[in-house]
């Protein structure tokens, strides 16, 4: 694909795809194929891994029936946030920036098929305490993919966004076409177009049936009712190590992550996302979205925290927590110093060892499918991440071994 086929759409382009015609080509209705002769897929779990796996599957002629415990984007899911953060810098990750690229173009098709904006462009401005290495070395991959950013030097940076001090950064990059997600709410209309569009969608807890010859049997449904279907998908997130304990208690872990929102002075709009970025501070990796739909201020640290159960965890921010946050944006952003705090959430990442999906078959069942690992980076990823798992369970493309069970199984940092 060139460069420029893989560049993220602008807003202005965006909004000329409206009246296009390519994205309405992507999405023509389903096949219409005799029930009969389609391969039935059962989805588990309608975040933004299963949602949009179920509905490339539908897409590409599959008969889709998606199952959630508590449906799209629930407070519970992973996916459960008012917003998340779409970008293009991975390090030297290439294959995420790759698919970020990939992902910026199907939400903005979803987009345009659905009639309704998820993303807010917003930028991003990275705020570098280090040597830049990281960032650095993403620079030829933003520039192979079409992602547009800025170099600003400091004293520029500090013209542009004198809402920041800048004390402890030695260097910056903007890059321009990030921003965020509506999450949960486009996890709900992922399951509105999949369902007006023919597929299935039920709300049932699911336990896997047996595994006998090599395949999966089918599912049990918390309503007493089984399912059977010609292969399944699980992407039920941070509670697949329950799903399969044996398989995955060990490969993924989900942790504990508190998420701030801070109100702004009355009639300040400085912090807005019309003059505030999203924002992300390097190598303490603290992040926030500036005006969250008038939510408030943002604030989350990205540094993993203690095990979580996603059933029955409690969700009550801690006063640690609150004060780190409060002491990073007194110190970082002084307009702030005094913000009263508006809301808190608990979340899990739904952590690999290595923070790589999970994209692969089940070892000892040939017809299931693990979709998950996001850990705490994969919901800008969602729709890339869909037409991946589509492909692989109708035996159009394999995913890459990066995503694979196999793969060897280091701690990163
Ligand atoms: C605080 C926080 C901030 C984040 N920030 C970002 C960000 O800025 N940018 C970014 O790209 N990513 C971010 N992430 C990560 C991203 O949100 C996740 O990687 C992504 O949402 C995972 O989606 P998922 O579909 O795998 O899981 P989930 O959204 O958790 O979906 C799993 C679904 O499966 C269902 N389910 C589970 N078990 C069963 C069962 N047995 N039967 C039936 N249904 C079941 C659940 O109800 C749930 O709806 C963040 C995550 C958190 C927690």
């Amino acid at each position: 694909m060139s460069n420029r086929s893989r560049r993220p759409l602008s807003r202005r382009a965006f909004l000329g795809a409206l009246a296009g015609a390519a994205a309405t080509a992507r999405f023509a209705a389903p096949s219409k194929k005799k029930t009969g002769s389609r391969i039935h897929v059962a989805v588990v779990g309608a975040g933004a891994f299963g949602g949009f796996t179920a509905a490339e599957l539908l897409r590409r002629g599959a008969r889709v029936t998606l199952i959630d415990a508590w449906g799209p984007g629930n407070a519970r899911a992973s996916s459960g946030g008012e917003t998340r953060v779409i970008r293009g810098v991975y390090g030297a990750d290439r294959i995420y920036t790759e698919m970020a690229a990939r992902a910026f173009r199907l939400w903005h098709e979803y987009e345009v098929r659905w009639k309704r904006p998820f993303y807010r462009r917003t930028g991003a401005l990275w705020l570098i305490g280090d040597d830049g290495a990281y960032v650095r070395s993403s620079l030829p991959i933003l520039r192979d993919n079409g992602f547009a950013y800025e170099e600003l030097a400091i004293a520029d940076a500090s013209k542009r966004f004198p809402q920041i001090d800048f004390s402890g950064i030695t260097s910056t990059l903007f890059e321009k076409e990030a921003g965020y997600l509506l999450a949960r709410r486009a996890c709900a209309q992922v399951v509105e177009g999949f369902t007006a569009d023919g597929g299935s969608y039920r709300v049932a807890a699911v336990t896997p049936g047996a595994i006998a010859s090599g395949r999966l049997d089918g599912l049990k449904l918390s309503d007493a009712t089984t399912l059977t279907a010609d292969a399944y998908v699980f992407a039920c997130g941070p509670w697949l190590p329950k799903v399969f304990p044996e398989l995955l208690r060990e490969t993924i872990q989900p942790t504990r992550q508190e998420v701030f929102y801070f109100g702004t002075p009355a009639g300040e709009r400085t912090f807005d996302e019309d003059r505030f970025p999203v924002w992300v501070e390097v190598p303490r990796f603290f992040y926030g979205i500036p005006g969250n739909e008038r939510r408030g201020f943002k604030i989350a640290d990205d540094g993993r925290g203690a095990p979580f159960d996603p059933t029955d965890g409690d969700r009550i921010a801690s006063a640690e927590g609150l004060k780190a946050a409060r002491d990073y944006i007194a110190r970082r952003f002084p307009a702030l110093a005094n913000a009263p705090l508006l809301e808190t959430r608990v979340c899990q990442y739904e952590n690999s060892l290595d923070h790589h999906f999970v994209i692969d078959r089940h070892p000892g069942a040939e017809n299931a499918w693990i979709v998950g690992g996001g850990s705490g980076h994969g919901f800008k990823h969602g729709p890339a991440v869909g037409e991946i798992a589509a492909r692989a369970v109708l035996g159009e493309r394999a995913p890459d071994r990066l995503f694979s069970l196999s793969r060897p199984r280091t701690a990163s940092a």
